[in-house]
C-alpha cells in the first residue's frame, strides 16, 4: 500500500500555483501570498534622521558628562536644518527630524536640562547613537519583498512605504466541498432514525478557508451515481479543488471512486498506508484536483491536514506548503499499538518549563468532540511503540503556518 510521504508528494506534483494577478491592498488581499518581487522606489529613511526627542550633536566632543552645548536651531518633524552643528553646539531635535550637518547622535531630552539656550548633557553618547543612517533599510532600486511572501500587517506596511497601492499577486484557490451519503442530514435539520447530521461539511469548509482558500458548499448527494455525477460537474465547474467526503470505501454503494472515473477524472492513488483516512482517494481532471475522503469525521479531519492543506498552499502561491512535523517533547509517558503509521490528536502544553504536547484519548475515527481540544497531530509509528516524558515526538501544530 502506497505509504504517505509517497502519496504526498504525488499530490505536491500535480498541484500547482494558479496564475498571479494584480490585487489592490485592501482588506480582502491580506493573506493572499505576493507572485512578483517588490523593489523600493526611495532610501529609507530618505535622511539621516533622529530616533528620538533630544540634541543632535558632535558625539566626540561630548566625551563626559556635563558637557555643556549652545543650542542653535529647532528642528522639527517635516523641517530640513538650516544650520550646520560645529564644535561647542547642539540643535533642539524632533523624532523623525532630519539630523543637521557636523551632528552625528541625539541625546534623549530626558538626559538634558536647558538653561536658556545652554544645554548640559548628563551622558556622554556614542557616535550613531539615536540616529538612522539614510538608506539604512532599504535602498532606492533594492528588493524589499520577495515573490512567496504572504501579505500581513506589516508587508502592508512596507508596500506603502514604497509606493504600492496594488500588487500581483496569487488568487485564493477555490474549494469545492460535497457531502456523500444517504444517512446525512444538514445541521439544520433534526436526524430520523438511521441519520446522522452533516459534519464533515461545515468542518472541511471552514479547513478549506484557514488554510488560506475560498470555500464553497455544492451540498450533500446520496448514494447514487446520478445525484452525485450532477454535484461532482458543478463542482468543477467553479472550485480547482473538489474535495467530497464518504462514498469512497469499499461498501457497497461508495460510488465515488467510478462516477470520478466516468467524469473523466485520473485517479493518482486510492488507499495508503496510515491510519485513519485509509481509503483516501487522489485524482485529477486536468488542472483540478479531486480528494475522495473516508467519511468518519477524523478521517476527512487527518486527511485533509496531511494532504489538502499542502496542496492549498501551493496553489495559492505559498513556498512552503508542509506538512511540517517538528520534533515536540511528550508531556507524559505515550503507549501506541497501531498496525499501520497512525495520526493522533494532540494537544499544546505552554508551562514555564517550556512547550510539550500531550496526546489525547480518542474514540476512533467518529470522534470529533475528541478531536475538538487538539490542536496538533502526532505521528507514531506501526506497531507497540513506548515513550517516554520528556521524549520528542513528531508533531504537526495545526495552527501554525
Ligand atoms: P463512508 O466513508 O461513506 O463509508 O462513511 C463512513 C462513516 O462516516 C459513516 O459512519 C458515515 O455515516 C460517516 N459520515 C459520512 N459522511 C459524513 C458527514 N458528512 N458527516 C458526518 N459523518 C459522516
Ligand atoms: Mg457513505
Amino acid at each position: 500500500m502506497l505509504e504517505v510521504a509517497a502519496a504526498l508528494e504525488i499530490v505536491l506534483q500535480h498541484a500547482r500555483p494558479l496564475t498571479p494577478e494584480p490585487f489592490p491592498l485592501d482588506s480582502q488581499s491580506l493573506g493572499q501570498v505576493l507572485a512578483a518581487p517588490i523593489q523600493s522606489d526611495i532610501d529609507s529613511p530618505p535622511y539621516t534622521k533622529a530616533l528620538m526627542d533630544g540634541y543632535a550633536v558632535r558625539a566626540n566632543e561630548c566625551t563626559t558628562p556635563n558637557t555643556v552645548l549652545t543650542v542653535i536651531e529647532e528642528i522639527a518633524a517635516g523641517q530640513m536644518p538650516t544650520k550646520k552643528v560645529e564644535a561647542g553646539q547642539a540643535s533642539r531635535i524632533m523624532t523623525g527630524a532630519p539630523l543637521p550637518d557636523g551632528a552625528d547622535a541625539v541625546v534623549p531630552h530626558e538626559k538634558t536640562t536647558l538653561a536658556g539656550t545652554q544645554v548640559t548633557l548628563q551622558t556622554a553618547p556614542r557616535v550613531g547613537e539615536h540616529i538612522l543612517e539614510r538608506g539604512r533599510e532599504m535602498q532606492r532600486g533594492e528588493t524589499v519583498l520577495t515573490p512567496g511572501t504572504i501579505l500581513r500587517a506589516q508587508e502592508y506596511g512596507l508596500l506603502a512605504t514604497v509606493g504600492h497601492t496594488s500588487v500581483s499577486a496569487y488568487p485564493l484557490p477555490k474549494v469545492g466541498v460535497i457531502s456523500t451519503g444517504d444517512e446525512i442530514v444538514e445541521p439544520d435539520q433534526r436526524p430520523g432514525p438511521g441519520q446522522i447530521r452533516n459534519s464533515n461539511g461545515p468542518m472541511l469548509l471552514a479547513a478549506a478557508v484557514f488554510a488560506g482558500g475560498l470555500a464553497q458548499y455544492f451540498g450533500r448527494a446520496s448514494d447514487t451515481r446520478a445525484e452525485l455525477t450532477a454535484l461532482v460537474r458543478e463542482a468543477f465547474d467553479e472550485a480547482d479543488i473538489v474535495i467530497l467526503s464518504g462514498g469512497v470505501s469499499a461498501g457497497k454503494f461508495d460510488f465515488v471512486p467510478e462516477v470520478l472515473a466516468e467524469l473523466g477524472v485520473t485517479t493518482h492513488f486510492h488507499k495508503i498506508l496510515m491510519k485513519p483516512g485509509k481509503p483516501l482517494l487522489f485524482g485529477t481532471n486536468q488542472e483540478k484536483l479531486v480528494f475522495g475522503l473516508p467519511g468518519n469525521p477524523v478521517s476527512s479531519f487527518v486527511c485533509f491536514h496531511l494532504f489538502i492543506r499542502p496542496a492549498i498552499r501551493k496553489l495559492r502561491g505559498e513556498t512552503d506548503w508542509g506538512p511540517t512535523f517538528v520534533p515536540m517533547p511528550l508531556a507524559c509517558d505515550f503507549t501506541t499499538d497501531n498496525n499501520r503509521p497512525t495520526y493522533g490528536p494532540a494537544k499544546l502544553e505552554l508551562t514555564e518549563q517550556g512547550i510539550s504536547i500531550r496526546p489525547l484519548a480518542w474514540f476512533g475515527s467518529a470522534d470529533l468532540r475528541g478531536l475538538c481540544g487538539c490542536d496538533a497531530l502526532v505521528s507514531v509509528p506501526a506497531g507497540r511503540v513506548s515513550y517516554q516524558a520528556g521524549q520528542t515526538i513528531p508533531a504537526l501544530l495545526l495552527n501554525l503556518a
